[in-house]
């Protein structure tokens, strides 16, 4: 069973987030849990959590099929310690919150060296982050995101990953979210049926599928390898149809969270019917 959505407004209130998915007939949906571009939010209150519960359980949407994402700001691998430490704070902030709503996966970017720490050190760093936050919380799963590598940002090889997993204390909170844009874009190759599996054994070597918890389903206007993220609608950008597809028919992204952030809202419900639709159909296109 495929969870299929998008990364929905929670615009006016969390619980339209539910309301946006259902009215996109998705399966899944991903959201921001506050403002994603400021450090500070009020705390949810019992009747914001009451009304986002309900409105899941209305539309039938399970923790395991709603993937929030954390705040662009937060940093876990910073290299100075006034500013980790507010990074920190405001990660197990984000995991509380989750934690509050009933949710289970918590998707983030693992961090930027900015040219002022070695890479292995900045890996470190976030798993040491993941390990503070997963103590402080109970039953959210950190999910880390694969990145396109632009500026120092790491996360971009599968072995930046699988390096800060390797330093999770406790490996049953924390898994990875793969986005097909940013593979793409740090040159993990999806556009051949050959590349998708290719790129996925490497996956599965480097990672492993026990390891997946979400998908992140983008095309890419960015180049191949060219380590720049921007986004693109299915089948319109530089990797085309083929992945998606692919991906539709393949058991090993069963039951998990797989969330278009394509750049188009207005043909999200298309994309959505499209990817189911590959499911079962033989269609080439
Ligand atoms: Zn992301
Ligand atoms: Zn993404």
């Amino acid at each position: 069973m495929k969870f299929i959505g998008a990364h929905v407004s929670a615009s006016g209130g969390l619980a339209n987030a539910a309301t946006r998915a259902a009215e996109l007939e998705a399966t899944a949906f991903a959201l921001f849990t506050k403002n994603q571009r400021q450090w500070r939010a009020a705390p949810l209150t019992p009747a914001i959590i009451d009304e986002f519960k309900a409105a899941c359980e209305k539309h039938g949407y399970g923790p395991g099929q709603i993937l929030p994402h954390d705040s662009f700001l937060i940093n876990l691998g910073h290299p100075e310690a006034e500013a980790l430490e507010k990074s920190r704070k405001a990660f197990i902030d984000e995991l509380t919150r989750c934690q509050q709503l009933g949710l289970t996966l918590l998707n983030f970017h693992p961090g930027s060296h900015l040219q002022q720490i070695s890479e292995e050190a900045c890996l470190s760093r976030i798993a040491e982050s993941v390990n503070i936050a997963l103590e402080q919380t109970e039953g959210v799963t950190a999910v880390i995101e694969n990145t396109a590598g632009q500026g120092s940002n790491l996360g971009f090889r599968f072995e930046h990953l699988a390096a800060i997993i390797d330093q999770v204390d406790d490996k049953s909170r924390v898994g990875v979210c793969i986005d097909t844009c940013h593979a793409f874009a740090a040159g993990y190759d999806l556009r051949t049926e050959e590349a998708c599996e290719e790129t996925f054994a490497e996956f599965d070597r480097i990672v492993g599928f026990q390891y997946l918890r979400g998908m992140h389903l983008n095309d890419a206007k960015s180049a191949f390898a060219s380590r720049v993220d921007r986004h693109h609608s299915l089948g319109e950008g530089n990797i085309g149809h083929t992945p998606f597809r692919w991906l539709m028919r393949d058991s090993r992204f069963d039951g998990i969270p797989m969330v278009l952030e394509t750049i188009n809202p207005d043909i999200w419900a298309e994309e959505i019917a499209w990817l189911k639709a590959q499911q079962t159909t033989t269609a080439t296109v």
